[in-house]
């Protein structure tokens, strides 16, 4: 509640005193109560994996379970309430099928229309979506909810830090908040920021601007954690910037590398009322931006799996948590790859769990076999057999996850020392929970291998230490290597010697000078 109140704070001196002249608009509609809605998609593509996200890959939470969902409680403060439409996201993944996005995207209109007209309306997005045979889905999806509403209708967004913008987002929403922390310890305080700036704006009738200045350089999300430099001091900026009078919101971007895409890049946003600081700011973001490009290294040690292997094994401490960042299902990854198995078990490891891989077969022959029963399995390349190759083991079932539904089963194997865990489903290992409910304790093993990139806060806080394995998979932190490279525009390090000079543009519907 704290928190709320500082933002609240934060953002009402950024309009306050009420706003005259230049960059205010008097909206229609903005008479008490509001007319409010929300909704959203959410999902990270790479568009280097040979999966497809299809419908039965998405939670859609609609109507009342929708505001019910504990995330959106916020929304249930303010004084106007906001209409449930339909947020469907899921597991980071490859492409989403066109089929089913266009099936969510019709159902999210209807359910706008139904609500119309409205004041406000808030999209909670992510902004790596990619669509099969469509380039900017995002752009896709917000333009057609801008047409839906008309053009009186203030939209807000919340945006993950690894989202990428376009001239078609941008033009099409008045105002947006991202992320400011890698790990994403910040959803809520964005979404509250999104949220606040809208209700703030219509209750002094005014349509802020929204300044863009997109910076040609990728990387993966690996590469610029906020917990380091040079992240951690372009970041740090951003409550500063955003506290000066005239500023609604500063948003920094890294962007998604794992696109081919134009519109891949990083980029810095502002959101205001006075335009030419809101322009000074996101030229001085992205040009500082611009300047660390070469600074930013993975926060931890890198290697091979047998160099991280060799090398855990070689420290005194434990657990010692292992990154198998190619694979990462939360950045993209397919999460059905064996090496890390093979790698340990070449290795002779003992006493190692690997969490987890996402294989039905497997899995569901464990559950068919039972608990203590000695199988032959095939392990790995299920949902991408091209991309990897299985492996063969005989393995003894330790533990099968009562699971309601068939695609909540778990189950842990031994095979030769080491603890796999076998998921029906792509899934993170990202919690404590997520091992003691399958009756492992992750401070017992000398090593954890688990499919990530950086580590969230609950696994880092018990890594003895962490090392990250450059893995093969469509998350490949080797970006420069990329295959099919087509739809790229300049971008440095694909270009390393790209020359560049920050430039902004002002938002279609911002008020202009
Ligand atoms: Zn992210």
């Amino acid at each position: 509640m704290r928190r709320r109140t500082f933002l609240k704070k934060a953002t009402i001196a950024a309009l306050a005193p009420p706003l005259q002249g230049s960059g205010v608009l008097a909206l229609d509609r903005a008479a008490d109560p509001k007319r409010l809605a929300f909704g959203g998609i959410q999902i990270e593509c790479s568009t280097y994996s040979l999966i497809r996200a299809r419908m039965e890959d998405f939670k859609v939470l609609r109507g009342q379970a929708l505001t019910d969902d504990p995330f959106f409680s916020h929304l249930k403060t303010y004084s106007s309430p906001f209409q449930p439409t339909l947020l469907s996201t899921a597991v980071p993944g490859g492409p989403v099928e066109r089929h089913t996005y266009e099936q969510l995207k019709a159902e999210f209109l209807h359910r706008i229309k139904a609500l119309l007209p409205l004041d406000g309306l808030y999209l909670a997005m992510h902004g790596a979506m990619y669509v099969e045979d469509m380039q900017d889905a995002e752009g896709d999806w917000i333009s057609a909810a801008r047409q839906e509403v008309g053009p009186n209708c203030l939209i807000t967004a919340s945006f993950d830090l690894h989202g990428n913008l376009s001239r078609r987002v941008i033009d099409n929403l008045d105002m947006l908040s991202a992320f400011r922390t890698a790990p994403h310890i910040d959803r809520e305080q964005t979404a509250l920021r999104a949220c606040d700036m809208l209700l703030q704006c219509l209750d002094q009738k005014i349509r802020p601007t929204i300044v863009w200045s997109p910076i040609p350089v990728l990387m993966p999300g690996e590469r610029s954690s906020t917990l380091y430099e040079p992240a951690k001091r372009l970041w740090a900026q951003l409550p500063g910037m955003n506290a000066v009078r005239g500023v609604l919101d500063a948003s920094l971007l890294v962007g998604y590398v794992w696109a081919d895409e134009p519109r891949a890049a990083a980029s810095a946003v502002l959101t205001g009322t006075k335009p030419d600081l809101l322009r000074k700011d996101a030229l001085s973001l992205a040009q500082q931006y611009w300047d660390a490009r070469k600074e930013f290294k993975f926060g931890v040690p890198t290697g091979t799996l047998s160099e991280c292997i060799e090398r855990a094994q070689a420290l005194q401490t434990q657990p010692v948590v292992i990154s198998d960042s190619g694979d990462n299902p939360t950045g993209g990854g397919t999460g059905d790859r064996a090496e890390a198995l093979a790698a340990l078990l070449q290795h002779h490891v003992q006493n190692a769990v690997i969490a987890g891989i996402a294989d039905r077969p497997a899995t569901e022959a464990c559950y068919r076999a039972g608990a203590g029963a000695v199988l032959p399995l095939k392990i790995g390349a299920t949902l991408d057999p091209l991309g990897s190759h299985p492996l063969e083991v005989t393995a003894k079932v330790v533990f099968l996850l009562p699971a309601g539904k068939p695609e909540e089963r778990q189950a842990v194997v031994d095979v030769q020392g080491i603890s796999v865990v076998l998921t029906d489903s792509r899934r993170p290992f990202h919690e404590i929970h997520d091992f003691t409910s399958l009756g492992l304790e992750p401070k017992s093993f000398k090593i954890i291998v688990v499919k990530a990139g950086y580590l969230v806060p609950e696994i880092a806080a018990i890594a003895n230490s962490n090392l990250m394995a450059l893995t093969d998979g469509a998350v490949n932190q080797d970006i420069e290597h990329l295959p099919k490279n087509r739809y790229r525009v300049p971008t440095y390090p694909f270009v390393p010697g790209l020359q560049w000079k920050p430039v902004t543009f002002v938002g279609a519907r911002s008020p202009q000078q």
